[in-house]
């Protein structure tokens, strides 16, 4: 199987902004930042995303949950303010088919999303 871009960014075979990763996940800067602050929680197993997660990733999309929160407070953003976003499919408007929770803040938000 060939890996996807965010694997590559795992294994260092692509360069980014790494600001946190553990065993089970990895965080860095989104290359086209939609926001002052704009991360991308990735676990390492490549689920393709939310709607193929199994109950077997029940504890490492806990983890994925908890991990959001440790990193906005250690990145100052979890007083003001921050948002998490997950696309799903084409109407949701997922391009990486490799399962990342979008970190964004720094600006107020706006709803309903575009
Ligand atoms: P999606 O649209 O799938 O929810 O989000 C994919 C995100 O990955 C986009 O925000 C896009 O800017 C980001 N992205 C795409 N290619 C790269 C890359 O090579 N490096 C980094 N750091 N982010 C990327």
């Amino acid at each position: 199987m060939e890996k996807t871009l965010f694997e590559k960014i795992c294994d260092r075979e692509i360069p980014a902004d790494i600001v946190y990763e553990d065993a089970d996940c990895i965080c860095f800067k989104d290359i086209s930042p939609q926001a002052p602050v704009h991360l991308l929680l990735i676990p390492r197993k490549p689920i393709p995303r939310i709607a193929e997660g199994g109950l077997g990733d029940q504890a490492l999309l806990g983890h994925l949950m908890l991990t959001a929160g440790k990193i906005a407070r250690e990145q100052g953003i979890a007083g003001d303010g921050f948002r998490l976003v997950i696309n799903n499919g084409p109407d949701g408007g997922e391009a990486v088919p490799h399962l990342h929770i979008h970190i964004l803040a720094g600006r107020q938000m706006q709803w309903p999303p575009g």
